[in-house]
């Protein structure tokens, strides 16, 4: 069980701020922006590579809850990033899939560590 099942079954804490059938949301520990609110679904799926081809809903809800809670908060018209990272190029550390939502500030580019800009591939 990863430590963000063991948050949805609340055998640890978290500030949730967000529950519904699908899905919880609750507070990055570690905030990356004035906002950073974590989308985890309740159905279980280690990396967005795991996710059925037929099952976009499980993703989508994920985004639709952010909009909604961007919304809720007032922040939706000034805006926000949604992020969505995968294994280890992506620098994912908890796998079960979630979506980061940062807002509250101007969050800049992103890409590369160092802001250069890398050959495509
Ligand atoms: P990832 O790096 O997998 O995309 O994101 C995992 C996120 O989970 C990180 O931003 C990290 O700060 C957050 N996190 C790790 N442990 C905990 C915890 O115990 N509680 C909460 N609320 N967030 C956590």
């Amino acid at each position: 069980m990863t430590l963000f099942h063991k948050i949805i079954q609340r055998e640890i804490p978290a500030d949730i701020v967000y529950e519904d059938e699908h899905l919880i949301a609750f507070r990055d520990i570690a905030p990356q922006a004035p906002v950073h609110v974590l989308f985890v679904p309740k159905a279980t799926y280690a990396t967005l590579n795991d996710v059925p081809a037929d099952a976009p809903e499980i993703v989508g809800r994920l985004a639709v809850a952010a909009a909604a809670y961007a919304r809720a908060q007032g922040f939706a018209e000034d805006g926000y990033r949604i992020v969505m990272n995968c294994n280890g190029d992506g620098g994912q550390t908890v796998f079960q899939i979630h979506l980061h939502l940062l807002a509250g500030a101007p969050l800049g580019r992103f890409g590369t560590p160092d802001g250069a800009r890398p050959a495509q591939l």
